[in-house]
């Protein structure tokens, strides 16, 4: 079931490593299939140059498996809730990328310091807190998931203009459309993660990009009046 979703699924997972975001086993890519309310993830642990469109694991919205022979992503219960929390998004990435993770680990949000984070990414990138030992001992990765769409809701971030997060002392998910837009926003999260890094060892005391520089920036590619590239594409 899901061939062709499968197939979308394992691509836009074979490109964690291909754009250098993952070590090892280090990250999982999902992608739904809205209609059906069914996603596809990559199972646990599987080494990357192993891994078969075959092997992918499908899933409900409950968290229920309903075909595949390998154990889905330890991360799966989080894909859930944010498939659950974000109804418009069609993919999910976590992966454990260097300075997105290093982002997260020092439990700072990414300052919007330039437009090629302003392009994809409107505002700072938020970090969660951390959850409290009671929530990691009930269902840490649903709770990581809950804990996500809550904090989107309290700070009034619009999730489909702001699709990355990091998890404090943990790393980055990203979503979009679909999977592989939710890698490509995955890789765009790691170069200005990168860079944010980067501009604050140059200067200290570096300040975010002007609000009307962000804006006109986010907006000139997203929106109703966008006119970034080409039209219909
Ligand atoms: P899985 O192999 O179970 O998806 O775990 C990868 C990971 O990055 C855990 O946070």
């Amino acid at each position: 079931m899901l061939e062709q979703l499968k197939k979308e699924v394992y691509e836009a997972n074979m490109l964690l490593p291909k754009y250098n975001l993952v070590t090892f086993t280090w990250g999982n890519v999902s992608g739904i299939d809205r209609e059906k309310e069914l996603f596809v993830i990559k199972p646990s642990g599987v080494d990357y140059d192993k891994l078969m469109p075959e092997d992918m694991v499908v899933m409900d919205l409950d968290g229920n498996k309903v075909e595949g022979s390998l154990n889905p992503s330890s991360d799966t219960e989080t894909h859930v809730v944010l498939y659950n929390r974000f109804p418009s998004i069609g993919g999910v990435v976590h992966t454990h990328s260097p300075w997105a993770t290093s982002w997260a680990q020092a439990g700072r949000g990414i300052p919007c310091y330039g437009t090629t984070h302003a392009d994809y990414l409107y505002g700072e990138v938020p970090c969660v807190r951390n959850l409290t030992k009671e929530e990691i001992e009930e269902a840490y990765e649903k709770n990581t998931g809950v804990l996500i769409a809550d904090e989107f809701e309290i700070r009034e971030l619009d999730y489909t203009a702001t699709p990355a997060v990091l998890c404090k002392n943990h790393g980055p998910f990203t979503w979009g459309k679909d999977a592989h837009e939710a890698v490509h926003n995955a890789v765009v999260l790691e170069e200005v993660a990168k860079m944010a890094a980067q501009c604050e060892w140059i200067n200290p005391d570096n300040k975010p990009a002007p609000k009307a520089l962000q804006d006109k920036h986010y907006y000139r590619k997203h929106g109703a009046n966008a006119y970034y590239g080409q039209p219909g594409k």
